[in-house]
């Protein structure tokens, strides 16, 4: 490096928050290297027993955990904050670039990271009708950072933003046209960050372009969500309005026919409220086996515990249904790519996906899905027409990817995409 003494480099560091109602997710990212210098957790944020997690990566160090009380989100930051200075990387530094949001819904307007303004913050709290659970926390982590480093900016990244390519065909619901659109009813779609870097990695994997690339993408954690690509935009989802459609998930039922909830009122005179925690807190794998994480299925499922046997075909049932639709919306099929907890860790899973699927060019190689490994990797045989991949995902370095770009190719605030 030639620079003189005298010149600041250009910071290059991005905090990364994912900010929920009584959580703070965070990662500091140098994107010089991509490093990740810091990473932890703020819990339990205003109910009393709050605890700082703190992994010091940039130093090697232990992790660090602290307990006391949070009252909220701006005492979590401060936090967070005093956590990271004590590694020499206080949120004062000059080094920081930005500030990187995980935002939930974006609605229809905020379909590109956004630098956060006013009129961003209005449309993020708009749109609380349809999140109403993530939105609120999201506003609430923005503005509280804006209070800490007002000079910076916050860049909101949105997980329904990959799937706005979504033609009407696929984000409508056949319901009257003049309802859903006056309470915003279609299918926006989640986890949209993962499945746009999954999908990237994946086309890199096979060494394609991503515009000659089409893309089964199967992000399989406690949530859970499908999507089909084609050429790097994606074409259809398995989440809908909200985060319960499509698949089965550790507690959500996923797909289910819609009269069940009429049925429910009608008949166990359960409220709108109760059916909503039903379907989305006590049903998938927990409400039918008593355990959501897929280690603790399978232990059960080699034990013969037939409660668990069943929630794991059902699981994989579904799953199959999702290959074979995607595969038809998108006629051609490059690789079905598995990602997040399950999908990187369940070779199981993977294998019962594709079982008997050959007629469609699918397979997986016994040796190749049963070896573990972090790295983005391919498990179907050589010679298989449709390639099967396991690519890790990694929301944290997509959203600072994401903010780092904005923040240096157009330096200053302005909504890109704005709110309008
Ligand atoms: P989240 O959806 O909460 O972000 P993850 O993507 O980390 O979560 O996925 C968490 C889930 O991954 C756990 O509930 C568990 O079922 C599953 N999981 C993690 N490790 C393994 C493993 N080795 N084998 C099977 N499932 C695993």
């Amino acid at each position: 490096m030639t620079t003189p003494p005298s010149h600041t480099p250009a910071p290059t560091r991005v905090l990364v928050l994912n900010s929920g109602s009584s959580s703070v997710k965070y990662q500091l990212i140098d994107m010089a290297d991509r490093s990740r210098l810091a990473a932890g957790i703020a819990e339990r944020i205003g109910e009393g027993a709050s605890a700082v997690s703190h992994q010091p990566l940039s130093t090697g160090g232990e992790t660090r955990e602290w307990q006391g009380e949070l009252a909220d989100h701006d005492a979590a930051l401060a936090a967070i904050a005093k956590e990271l200075a004590a590694d020499g990387l206080g949120l004062d530094s000059p080094e920081l670039a930005a500030i990187g949001h995980r935002v939930v819904h974006g609605g229809l307007k905020l379909t590109e990271p956004t630098v956060v303004d006013d009129a961003v913050l209005k449309e993020i709290e708009r749109l609380v009708p349809v999140a109403p659970l993530h939105n609120p926390a999201n506003v609430t982590g923005i503005r509280t950072a804006q209070r800490l480093r007002p000079d910076l900016p916050q860049v909101a990244v949105f997980d329904t933003a990959f799937h706005s390519s979504m033609p009407e065909h696929a984000a409508r619901y056949a319901i009257d046209v003049e309802t859903a659109d006056a309470h915003r009813v279609r299918r926006y779609g989640f986890h949209g960050t993962s499945h746009a870097y999954v999908s990237r990695k994946a086309a890199e994997l096979l060494g394609k372009d991503a515009a000659d690339t089409n893309l089964i993408v199967l992000h399989l954690g406690n949530g859970a969500s499908a999507s089909a690509v084609r050429a790097g935009r994606c074409e259809d989802t398995s989440m809908g309005l909200t985060p319960l459609e499509g698949l089965v998930m550790g507690t959500r039922s996923g797909d289910i026919d819609p009269a069940v909830v009429f049925h429910l009122g009608r008949v166990a005179g359960m409220s709108a409220d109760e059916v909503d925690d039903l379907l989305n807190k006590r049903s998938g794998l927990l409400g039918l086996c008593g355990a959501n994480d897929m280690r603790e299925i399978r232990r059960r499922v080699d034990a013969g515990d037939a409660a668990a046997r069943l929630a794991f075909d059902i699981y994989i049932h579904r799953l199959r249904k999702y290959i074979g639709a995607y595969y038809a919306v998108l006629g051609r099929v490059d690789a079905v790519v598995f990602t997040a907890g399950v999908g990187e860790n369940a070779a199981p899973v993977r294998e019962a996906a594709v079982a008997g699927l050959e007629q469609l060019g699918l397979a997986v190689d016994g040796d190749l899905n049963a070896a573990g490994g972090k790295e983005a990797r391919l498990i179907s045989p050589e010679d298989a027409r449709v390639k099967v991949a396991v690519v890790p995902t990694d929301e944290e370095l997509e959203i600072a990817e994401q903010s780092y770009a904005l923040v240096t190719a157009s330096p200053g605030p302005g909504p890109e995409g704005g709110a309008g």
